[in-house]
């Protein structure tokens, strides 16, 4: 298949059936796995919930919790009639006032899933342009290294800099993907907000979901 032919397909497929499926709050509720699944990471207010509304086309498909930190559930969507793949919102990490016991609570979630997970094919971690990688990303990106769960890196709100500090910190998130070993050497760079790098990132997606 030629790229433009699964950049439409992704289109397509997205502009169809996105339903919200369930919140597994532990790993007992999580849907049986019979589709592929794609995760999606990243710190409080990286632009995640922005994001997969971006990617699905919808304006509340995935809601930003009110309280950064709170929200310890894994959210899963179906996408496509008869279902193609699932997106799985994982809760934001990084927020510095989140008790110990719920990041505690968090990381085991994580590991649970992402170890014991076969259907899941890819994750996406998610960077803020203005801030590059952090500590807790590259706490993610080890956990991801460790369950052996592929990963893109995705910069986020391209759009609120400027296109030479855009281009340093693309160059900087490269060479922290260089040292990870289960991440892809490529970035995308994105904005929810332009709507670029969705169509690329949409394409990306579904392509990891079928061959992944
Ligand atoms: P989440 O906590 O990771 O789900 O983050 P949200 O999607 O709720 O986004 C956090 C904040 O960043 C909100 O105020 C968004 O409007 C803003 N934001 C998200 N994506 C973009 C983007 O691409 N460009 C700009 N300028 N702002 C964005």
């Amino acid at each position: 298949m030629t790229e433009t032919d699964l950049t439409e397909q992704a289109r397509r497929l997205f502009a169809g059936r996105v339903e919200f499926l369930l919140s597994a709050p532990t790993l007992d509720f999580l849907p049986d796995p019979d589709v592929a699944e794609i995760a999606f990471a990243g710190r409080s207010n990286v632009g995640k919930s922005s994001l997969l509304n971006a990617i699905t086309g919808r304006k509340s498909i995935a809601r930003s919790s009110v309280t950064p930190g709170r929200t310890q559930e894994l959210n899963f969507f179906e996408v496509g009639d008869p279902t193609a793949l699932r997106l799985v919102d994982m809760p934001g990490y990084g927020y510095a006032k989140a008790p110990l016991k719920v990041v505690e609570n968090w990381k085991r979630l994580m590991r649970d899933y992402l170890r014991g997970r076969q259907v899941l094919k890819r994750a996406l971690v998610l960077i803020d342009s203005r801030h590059g990688v952090k500590e807790v990303d590259r706490e993610m990106m080890k956990m991801l290294d460790e369950s052996a769960v592929g990963y893109r890196l995705v910069m986020t709100k391209a759009d609120k800099i400027k296109a030479s500090e855009l281009e340093a910190v693309v160059a900087a998130t490269q060479a922290e993907a260089r040292k990870h070993s289960a991440a892809f050497p490529v970035l995308h760079v994105t904005s929810s907000e332009k709507g670029m790098g969705i169509a690329e990132l949409r394409a990306a997606v579904l392509e990891d979901a079928l061959i992944g």
